[in-house]
């Protein structure tokens, strides 16, 4: 039965559970001066360095969270109030992680000014009116590596050239594990991760802050992390990000090329279904991301009628999903309310099989006709 919604969640890898168990009994806190803290300090210690080399980065430069969301608020709000004597003007894309929009609006309220770079109708970053939008006052600019919605990969390279020496932070929680994701190449100041989206346990992430770039932790405790991060280790969590990002190091090549040519076989065939339109790039896209739009009818019907066959997607981001508005991501890229709507993202990974693919374009065509006989929309 093919699970599509790697997206919103990624199964354990078992070579991951293998490398966490022993760490479930372990009681060592990596604070102890004891040979057992000890202990816990270096698996954590090597977990550290797993996971900088991941995206070549220093293993002083990575700062373990409990997810993406953390990730990205120490980076936004513990860069923004250590460094507002610089300035107070932010800037982050208008297709950002609801966390990181979140960030952005607790700042506004908080005597920061934020603007909203646009993006175009694929969502790619405007570069020019980036560039316009940056004054004397802007500390930071974030922006996405990719969308997880619309699988549109940013050109990040051209945005650090854009924004000159502004602060930039990239939320690669999207693309990691998908297409590269280096530090240096990218000219990322700091850069959020996810373990679960690569195969880890959930509940523990990871911000890349290069040497020099200063924040205020955002969660206070007993100076863990650099005093970046109060609170206990998750140690074997950690262990299992390392051992996770080892593995990504070694497969994730292979394992892109294969999603992509699933990912390219599952497209084709949806955009055979007519009225059906493909959302974000159509090349400058992530591996395993198919997302398109099926005119008349509604995503979360699409979802439940797949879920009956044994299919999993999803109608865009599951974090917001509870709202019921049209999500801000296919606003920005200038669809209309009842276009947004009928979204819906199918996202590979590491368990589907080219079988998956075929199942899912037996199984849909029919489900799209059943549903649009049923809408008042649908006039034909
Ligand atoms: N950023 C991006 C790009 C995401 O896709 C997500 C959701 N996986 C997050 C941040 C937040 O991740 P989490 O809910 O695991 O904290």
């Amino acid at each position: 039965m093919p699970y599509m919604d790697y997206v919103s969640g990624c199964p354990v890898d078992e070579r991951v559970i293998e490398a966490m168990l022993p760490y479930f009994k372990h009681p060592g806190n990596p604070s102890s001066i004891h040979s057992v803290g000890l202990e816990a300090r270096n698996a954590m210690e090597e977990a550290r360095g797993k996971v900088a080399s991941l995206i070549n980065a220093d293993s002083s430069e990575i700062v373990f969270t409990s997810g993406a969301t953390e990730s990205n608020n120490l980076a936004i709000i513990g860069y923004a109030t250590r460094n507002k004597s610089k300035g107070k003007h932010i800037i982050v894309s208008a297709i950002e992680h609801i966390s990181v929009i979140n960030c952005a609006k607790f700042l506004q309220k908080n005597g920061f000014e934020v603007d909203y770079a646009p993006v175009d109708s694929y969502g790619k970053v405007k570069l020019d009116e980036l560039e316009n939008l940056v004054r004397e006052d802007t500390i930071l600019v974030s922006i996405q590596h990719a969308n997880p919605e619309i699988g549109t990969i940013q050109d990040i390279e051209k945005i650090r050239d854009a924004i000159k020496d502004v602060t930039l932070h990239v939320d690669a929680t999207a693309s990691l594990g998908k297409i590269e994701v280096n530090v240096e190449k990218l000219g990322a100041d700091m850069l959020t991760i996810s373990s679960n989206d690569i195969y880890g346990p959930r509940g523990v992430g990871a911000l890349y802050i290069r040497k020099g770039v200063r924040v205020n932790p955002v969660i206070l405790g007993g100076g863990q992390e650099r005093g970046l991060r109060g609170g206990t280790e998750n140690v074997a969590a950690i262990v299992g990000f390392g051992r996770a990002a080892e593995i990504t190091m070694e497969e994730w090549k292979s394992e892109a090329e294969r999603l992509k040519k699933m990912r390219d076989r599952l497209i084709e065939g949806l955009l055979k279904i007519e009225d059906t339109f493909l959302n974000g790039h159509p090349t400058e896209r992530l591996p395993n991301n198919a997302s398109v739009r099926f005119s008349y009818i509604e995503g979360e019907s699409i979802i439940l009628s797949l879920d009956m066959e044994g299919i999993q997607a999803s109608t865009g981001s599951a974090c917001t999903s509870k709202t019921l508005q049209p999500s801000h991501v296919l606003m920005a890229i200038g669809l209309k309310h009842e276009e947004a709507h009928g979204s819906v993202v199918f996202s590979l990974g590491r368990w589907n099989k080219e079988e998956d693919v075929d199942y899912v374009l037996e199984k849909l065509p029919p489900i799209i006709e059943r549903l649009r006989m049923m809408s008042p929309l649908y006039l034909k």
